[in-house]
């Protein structure tokens, strides 16, 4: 990431954050909204031009900690599912025996039809 000016996950946010809500203010016409708006707009500039660029990087973490990850977490496909629930207890870690993809079953299902989502086949898997 380069340091020339702050651009990170959460000024992203927080320009976006902008935007969403001065649009929403212009058509609600609320005032509240339109201060909202502004103030995300007023701390995503002052984020960018900041100099305590350690200070930003903690605010960052945070926001991806608390917000993002959640997000990505719920909206995550499969393929992040299997990264970082390797070990979920509730289901099994199979591979296709057609062309190797790396599939998630539920567990303690007994035998169960199992459809590859990437080659289409179909077969028995035991969980
Ligand atoms: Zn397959």
């Amino acid at each position: 990431m380069n340091n020339k000016i702050n651009t990170d996950e959460f000024g992203i946010f927080l320009l976006w954050a902008g935007i969403i809500t001065s649009l929403i203010s212009y058509f609600a016409k609320s005032s509240f909204l339109y201060t909202l708006g502004f103030v995300f707009f007023a701390y995503a500039i002052f984020r960018a031009f900041s100099k305590n660029i350690e200070k930003r990087r903690l605010e960052n973490n945070y926001f991806k900690d608390k917000f993002l990850n959640p997000i990505k977490k719920s909206l995550g496909g499969f393929k992040g599912d299997i990264k970082s629930k390797r070990n979920d207890k509730d289901h099994k870690y199979i591979t296709c025996p057609i062309c190797g993809q790396k599939l998630r079953i539920p567990k303690k299902k007994g035998k169960i039809k199992v459809k590859c989502p990437k080659c289409g086949s179909k077969f028995d898997a035991r969980s």
